[in-house]
This record gives structure tokens, sequence and C-alpha cells, in this order.
């Protein structure tokens, strides 16, 4: 079989499976796990209860080397997908026009489960110097969910590890952190035509707000990371709301705050701000409490464009090393011990729409560079820095 008719036979088979991250991801998991079995590779589940209690899978598989080396390179993809629109009638039926391949997943991220089983199947596991890893996460589109139950269990990770996303086969050695926090400005509520009769908790928040504006443009942008677009930590109040109706003085008014922090930068910073902003608001506006909920804390990751996977990538794709304002699984990947880069076929802004596509060219290409990858890091063994 070519390499085009094995990607194409593959993909086909992992986007007709549904694995909305909503759905419990066991089915795509199972077929993995099948694929892997079938090539050697050792295989052991780490499951878990999302936090609608639907059990979610991570898979992690190892061939070659000797059973108790470090593995040498992982290649991670998520197995889970944004929901479609049930208007888009082929988007769990893999579809081949003008050079490009079709399907709810097919760009983000199957196309690099497909190239990573076919350039792992088509290499000569038996000449393996050090162990090959393939880790298929759950919950990725969640917030890396499943990456971190692989944290959290002390999962052993690989020295180097390539992270599939799309990005057009650039590879990418960093990217920003995410941060979440809810924060609720209390007031009291009372007739309108009676001002004094209350607090407004919709003027206190515009105040807030306006004075959490000045802080991101202020504090904020003293840190800087030549590496990144914009080189500062981004901060977003992106959703607000409050009050009951046009003539009750508001008692509540609840927004979400959110931040992106640089890698370096303490990802808390954003949650110091509010409450050193909430103390002051409090002090200056008595009668007012203001509750700050913080709902998530990822750091940024990088590592430097000198680092052995970076260079391999960029020196096999031509194309020079990038960074990312979003979160990757590389974070998680990192904290198991491993150098990560980003890297797989298609375009980000082609994922999460109706008629998401990968060019086929790029998903041939990225086959091929998994390859190499794997010939370079685990037949020939690499010198591991840092
Ligand atoms: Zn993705």
């Amino acid at each position: 079989m070519s390499s085009l008719d094995a990607l194409r036979s593959s993909l086909g088979d992992l986007v007709a499976i549904d694995s909305t991250s909503s759905r419990s991801n066991a089915v795509i998991i199972e077929y993995l796990e099948s694929r892997l079995t079938t090539m050697g590779f050792e295989c052991g589940r780490i499951p878990y209860l999302d936090e609608s209690g639907v059990e979610k899978v991570n898979l992690v598989g190892v061939i070659g080397g000797g059973a108790w080396s470090r593995p040498q390179l992982a290649l991670v993809a998520h197995t889970d997908c944004v929901p479609f629109d049930p208007d888009w009638k082929e988007a769990l039926t893999l579809v081949e026009r003008d050079g490009r391949f079709y399907g709810r997943g097919a760009c983000d991220t199957k196309a690099f489960i497909s190239a990573a089983l076919v350039a792992a199947s088509s290499t000569l596991t038996s000449k393996l110097a050090s162990p090959l890893m393939l880790v298929f996460t759950a919950d990725e589109e969640l917030g890396c969910v499943g990456a971190k139950q692989l944290v959290e269990k002390k999962v052993p990770g690989a020295d180097f590890a390539i992270v599939g996303e799309p990005t057009s086969l650039i590879p990418i050695r960093g990217n920003k952190g995410y941060c979440l926090a809810e924060v609720e400005i209390l007031g009291k509520e009372g007739h309108s035509a009676y001002p004094d009769t209350g607090r407004s908790a919709i003027f206190g928040a515009a105040r807030f707000v306006t004075a959490l504006e000045q802080i991101g443009l202020r504090e904020l942008r003293q840190e800087l990371d030549p590496g990144f677009q914009p080189p500062f930590t981004t901060l977003n109040v992106g959703v607000i709301s409050g009050g009951k109706a046009k003539n009750i003085i508001p008692g509540s008014c609840r927004f979400a705050v959110e931040w992106r922090p640089i890698p370096g930068q303490n990802p808390n910073r954003g949650l110091q701000l509010l409450e050193k902003l909430k103390r002051e608001f409090e002090r200056e506006a008595p009668g007012f409490e203001v509750q700050i909920r913080a709902l998530r804390s990822d750091a940024g990751t990088q590592v430097p464009a000198d680092s052995e996977v970076v260079r391999f990538i960029a020196e096999h794709t031509a194309n020079a090393p990038g960074t990312v304002a979003f979160g990757t699984e590389a974070r998680q990947l990192s904290q198991m011990g491993a150098q990560a880069v980003v890297f797989g076929p298609g375009d980000i802004r082609h994922a999460h729409q109706t008629g998401e596509f990968v060019p086929i060219d790029e998903l041939l290409r990225c086959e091929e560079i998994l390859r190499k990858a794997i010939a370079w890091f685990c037949q020939r063994g690499a010198t591991t820095s840092g």
C-alpha cells in the first residue's frame, strides 16, 4: 500500500468515529489500541471520569529499544474534536476533493494521528535503539484535561515530543498559557427611583473593569518576551452579566477575566493583580463586596529554538520555528520531562469550522517527516541536552 493509500484509509477510519469531546472517546481509543497492538506496541490505558461522569481514556503505547530504557521520542495527539453542525452531513465521512481531505477532525487533529500511525507502521521497529512512544489523549479541546491526567498520574514521558496540531508544518516551540477567573461584584438591590436605597453592582463593575483595563495596559506589559506576538501577557473581559430589570438597582454583576501569560511569568500574576484591585476597590467603595473565583491557571511553555527536536523539524520543513498565543499539550509533555515541539499538517484557521480540511500534500510531508524523526531519534539515538 502506498503512503497515500495508508493515510487515506487511516484518516477515513478516524473521521468515521464521532469523538466529540462531550462523548466518551473509548471507541476511538479501542481502534487506536488495536492498531498499536498489531504493530507490536505495549499499550497502557489511563482512564478517568470527566466532569459529567463520562469515561475518558488516554492511551500510551511503547515499542522497541529495551523495556526499561526511557523513550527518546513521543508522538502525541488528542483524540477529541469540537462539535459539528448537524447540517454538515458529511462531517463523519472522509471526502477527497481538490487535493484536500474534508471531515470533522480531518485537520484537528486526526490528520496527525494517521500520519503517526503510518509512520510507525512503516518503521522497522525491531531496529529501534531506544523506545518510541505514541500518546493519544482525551479532552484537549476542553483545556488539555486528558494530558493533565498524565501529569497528575506521573506517567513517564520521553526525552523529546512532537505534539500534533495543525501548524501548517511550522515547528511551534512555545505557547502562551491560559488563565481564567470569574469576578462577581456584590452591591445592594433597591428601587431605581431611590438610588440611596441600594448600591449598583453594575456601576461598581464598570469602575472595576475600567481599573482592570488600566492594570492590563500598565502592569502586564512590563514583562516582555520578544519571541511572542504580542510580546506581553494579554488580558480580556469576554463575558459580563448582571441585573434583573431596568427599574431595579442591580445587586450583582459578574464577568469572566481571561489572561494569557507569556512563558516564564507566574500564571497567577493576573490573579494577584485581581486580588490587589479587590482590596483597593472594597476600601474605596464601602458596602461593595468583590468575590474572585479562580477557574484555570495554565502556565505558558517554550523550548529554545536550538532544541534538537525543533531544529530537526525546522531543517526538514525549511520552516523557521514560531510560537502561538493559545495553549497546547506541549506544556504537559514538558512537565513529563520532554522538550516538546508542536507540529502538524493543516491550518488552525481551518479547524473548528464546518468544512474543516487538511491539504493532502501537507499530510504526506508530515508522515515522511515523522518517519525520519523516528529514524533519527530512535534508531540512531540522539544526545539529550538540557
Ligand atoms: Zn487540536
